[in-house]
């Protein structure tokens, strides 16, 4: 097995362990990684140097009932989402409120 190899499965291996233990979130520029036992999750975040938000993700609309309007530096952007482990259902003895 070659190095390149060895890495790559010894990463491969680690992600699901790491993420099995515990949950994390990892914050990196525009994008948040998201990680547990049952997700990997990669979102966008808004962008410091847009011109529109500047960093804010969005801003508000209307007068009396005002709504946030995403700004289209993060909202445009794809997530990516990878399943690791099923979700439990919900427990059958239990009601769900
Ligand atoms: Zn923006």
């Amino acid at each position: 097995m070659t190095g390149f190899r060895l890495r790559a499965a010894l990463l491969l291996a680690a992600v699901p362990l790491a993420a099995a233990t515990a949950a994390a979130v990892l914050k990196a520029g525009h994008w948040r990684l998201y990680a547990d036992r049952h997700r990997l999750e990669l979102t966008p975040r808004p962008r410091r140097s847009c011109p529109d938000c500047r960093g804010a993700g969005g801003w508000w609309v209307g007068g009396a009932n005002p709504e946030m309007e995403a700004c289209g530096c993060w909202s445009d952007r794809r997530e990516l989402r990878v399943r690791l482990w099923p979700v439990p259902a919900w427990p059958d003895n239990e009601p769900p409120f």
